[in-house]
Formats: structure tokens, sequence, C-alpha cells
């Protein structure tokens, strides 16, 4: 039976979860078990989601220590002998994996965005050269295979209901840091477009009017998001960018306004409910994807969609 294990980062936990979706594709049809590893913290999700949830406890390590967390993974190896080792790519995630590889003597594949099987071989996908091409990696190497994976591109629908099997793990190293607890700093209120359940996104064709976007997305309870074209511009900040070189964004409603639908920015979108788009060319690549499509200008669009929403909801009062 080969063994899998996670490492869940408490606080994206959601991605955790996501990774079983990515054991299940490399194991396809072998027969595999999945090991939670859980830092201070049991997320309430491993629960039911993992065959086993091993904790550490120990107080000496923090939970953003890679360095530390990396030496307990190693041990675990050493006592399970791991098939995968899967990892999120947070900001947590991609300070591990490296220095985990490197105790393990193993190759990393970072930020992986697909699994697939060819001619009965694993190889894993990931954007390279800034997204201009997709690399398809093999590991020939020993084993265990170890990649880091890209948050939001992977959903797990089966089982959640496992009989979870937890087991409080003690590490024999010393873990003794020169990392120093200076203060807890509480992070601002996150509006990361990945958390959004509506992104109202604006391209090329909203240039001008960008600014627009943020009363449809404060009337519908949502969050603005762009592509490229208006990054590029200077026009919004890159950590709103939804596509390759961008985020994967997944929610319930994806507004497109003046969107193209290029590849790169379709990549980005993953798992996402519905899409609505609005774009003076119903020909566009992002229309043949939309569940609706309004043919005319995105920013009339806006004006007469907050202006209908606002008056609904003085009549409702
Ligand atoms: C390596 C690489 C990585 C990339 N990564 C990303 C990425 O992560 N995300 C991303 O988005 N792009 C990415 N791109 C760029 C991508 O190829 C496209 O150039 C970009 O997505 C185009 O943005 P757009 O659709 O907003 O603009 P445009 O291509 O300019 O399209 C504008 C659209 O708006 C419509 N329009 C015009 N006026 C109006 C109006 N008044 N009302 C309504 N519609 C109107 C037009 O018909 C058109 O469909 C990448 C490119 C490369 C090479």
């Amino acid at each position: 039976m080969e063994k899998c294990l996670i490492f869940v980062d408490s606080e994206y936990a959601k991605n955790a979860i996501e990774l079983l979706e990515v054991a299940r594709q490399i194991f396809d049809l072998a027969p595999y078990e999945t090991y939670a590893l859980c830092i201070h913290d049991i997320t309430e999700s491993a629960n039911g989601a993992f065959d086993h949830i091993i904790y550490v406890s120990d107080e000496s390590v923090k939970c953003h220590d890679a360095k530390a967390i990396a030496i307990i993974m190693e041990e675990l190896h050493v006592i399970h002998n791991f098939g995968a080792i899967l990892i999120p790519a947070t900001q947590i995630g991609r300070m591990l994996a490296p220095r985990l590889a490197i105790r393990l003597h193993v190759g990393l594949v970072a930020d992986v965005t697909a699994i697939e099987h060819i001619d009965g071989a694993l190889q894993m996908v990931r954007p390279a050269f800034s997204g201009k091409i997709m690399a398809c990696i093999s590991n020939l190497g020993k084993k265990p295979i170890m990649m880091s994976v890209r948050q939001n591109v992977f959903l797990y629908n089966e089982d959640l209901n496992k009989a979870t099997s937890h087991e409080t793990f003690y590490p024999k190293s010393d873990l003794t840091t020169n990392i120093k607890w200076i203060k807890t700093v509480e992070k601002p209120k996150s509006k990361d477009i990945r958390d959004s359940e509506v992104l109202v996104s604006g391209g090329g064709g909203v240039k001008k009017g960008f600014h627009r976007l943020t009363e449809l997305a404060e009337a519908l309870g949502g969050e603005v998001s762009a592509s490229r074209h208006i990054v590029d511009s200077g026009i919004a900040s890159r950590s709103i960018q939804v596509g390759q070189s961008g985020k994967t964004v997944s929610p319930k409603l994806y507004i497109a306004l003046g969107i193209y639908g290029s590849l790169q920015h379709v990549e980005g979108l993953k798992n996402v409910k519905h899409i609505i788009s609005v774009n003076i060319n119903k020909d566009a690549p992002i229309c043949s994807l939309s569940d609706i499509v309004v043919e005319g200008d995105a920013i009339e669009f806006i004006e007469k969609l907050v202006d209908k929403i606002k008056s609904e909801a003085d009549e409702s009062k």
C-alpha cells in the first residue's frame, strides 16, 4: 500500500483537501493511504478527509518555521517511506518544499497545476518561462515524488467521512531554532480574490472605466479582479490578476467585463460555477465558455445593473 504525506498549512486548510485530489490522480487505481501533517492545530476539515492525521504539538516548533517542519517531515519519511509528499504552494509551503527535497535528496516539482499519466509514466505539469510554456516533468529518480501544488487548481469530490486515525508525533531531532518570535501582527482582513464567491473582472474593454467595477462588486458583495491587460497598463495591482501568470480562482459567479478570453486568462478560471460575459464582440472566446453573454458596452451594463440592484433594494425596504 502506497503512503502519501500531505502538509496542512493551517492558514489555508482548504488547499490541503485539494491535495487529496492530487494524491488520487497520482496513485490512480493503486491502493494508497493519506497522512496529514498538522502542526499545533488539527484543522477541522482534515478529520474525515484523511486516513491518518499526524499531529505535532511541540511548543519549540513554530508553525512558520520551515526548517523545523522539514526536519519533522524527514523523520516521518524515515518511518513511513512515503511514495509521495505533497505541499500546497502557499508562502510557508514554498519555503518548506525545497528544504525538505534537499534533506531527502530527491527532486522537487514546484507549483504543479496538472497531473498526467502518459504511457504509464506519471508527469507533473507546471507553467515555465513566465507561463510561456507548460512543462511536463517526470520523476525518474527515487521516491518520494515531491511537489508543491498551486492553490485552487484541483477539486476533491470524494468521500470526506473516513474513519481518520490520530497520532501525536514527538520529533527526536533537536529543533532549537535561531528564529525569534518578536510579536504577532494581526493580518488585515483578506481580500484575496481566491476567497471570493463573486468576482467582477475587467479587461482591455473597460480600461477607461475600470474604477466603475467596484460599484458592481460592492452591490453584489464580491471583489474586483482583472486581466493581465489591465495589470500591465498599471491600472490594477498584480494581486488581483486572474490567469496563468496571476491567480487561479473558483468563484460561484465570474462576471467578465471587456475580457477577450485568451488561453492564459482562462487558465486561471478553474471550477467556476457560472460565467457572465459582457463584450461588444459576441465571438470573443470567453463568450463560448459563458452561461450568459451580453453583447454590448460593459460600462453601460454596470450602470444598468447597479441601478437595478439599488432600486430593487429600495423597493424591498
Ligand atoms: C506568458 C504569458 C502569460 C500570460 N498570463 C496572463 C494571465 O495570467 N492573465 C491574463 O489575463 N492574461 C495573461 N496573458 C496575456 C493574454 O495573452 C492576453 O493578452 C490578455 O489576457 C488580454 O487581456 P484582455 O482580454 O483584457 O484584453 P484584450 O485582448 O484587449 O480584449 C479586450 C476585449 O474587450 C472587448 N471590448 C472592447 N471594448 C469593449 C466595451 N466597451 N465593452 C465590452 N467589451 C469590450 C473586446 O471585444 C475584447 O474581447 C499572458 C500572456 C503571456 C504571453
